[in-house]
């Protein structure tokens, strides 16, 4: 199987992306969706979490206080690194085990930081989803309602757009509408399904 890492800055397009390749077929594993599910009430990787920085991680139902958790490990490398070595292995184990159930030409790992520190064992190739950073910004601003200066506070911390392109080995411009996107999700998909009928 061919395996894809999809990733791009915030407000990029990755979930549109996912969506447009899901739509023809494809799988995708979001590390984003696994991360929240290893830390889901009932988890050991809720119980290490909390055993490692303290009940008051957990919100009134129960649940991992993850705005509260970032919020710590944002500005402490020390604790960034704590919370990392618990989360990466199970984030890494549980994508594995997806990934070894899965029986298609080619699959998608929606892996947003890959760039900046995720996986790249066992990634084919890596695809980019790019955009302007104004479009980023209002594209971000509007879905998450947030302001101009947070969202280029979280571009900031991220890749720059330079350093992914030169590390992609596709890419996809999101820098049009959504039909020109759609367009080149199908293309991709078709150049997939070919590079992966060559692979095997
Ligand atoms: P990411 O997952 O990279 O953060 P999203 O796919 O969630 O980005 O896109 C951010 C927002 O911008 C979403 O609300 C999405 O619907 C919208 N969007 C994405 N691409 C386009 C586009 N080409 N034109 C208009 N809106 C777009």
């Amino acid at each position: 199987m061919l395996i894809i890492g999809l990733t791009g800055g915030i407000g990029s397009g990755k979930s549109t992306v996912c969506n447009g390749f899901a739509a023809l077929g494809a799988p995708i594993i979001d590390a984003d969706l696994v991360a929240r599910e290893v830390v889901m009430p009932g988890t050991s990787g809720l119980t290490q979490v909390i055993h490692q920085f303290g009940k008051e991680m957990l919100a009134q139902d129960g649940t991992l206080d993850r705005d509260k958790l970032r919020e710590q490990v944002f500005s402490d490398a020390s604790s960034r690194k704590k919370l990392e070595a618990i989360l990466h292995p199970m984030i890494r184990e549980e994508m594995d085990q997806r990934l070894s159930r899965l029986d298609a030409p080619y699959v998608i790992l929606a892996i947003p930081l890959l760039l900046e520190g995720g996986r790249r064992e066992g990634i084919d190739r890596v695809l980019v989803v790019d955009a302007d950073e104004s479009q980023q910004i209002a594209r971000a601003c509007q879905r998450d309602h947030q302001s101009k200066a947070q969202i280029q506070a979280v571009i900031a911390a991220q890749c720059s757009r330079k350093d992914r392109l030169s590390a992609a080995d596709d890419v996809i411009y999101n820098t049009g509408d959504l039909e020109q996107l759609n367009h080149q999700v199908t293309e991709m998909h078709n150049r997939y399904l070919r590079l992966a009928a060559n692979k095997s």
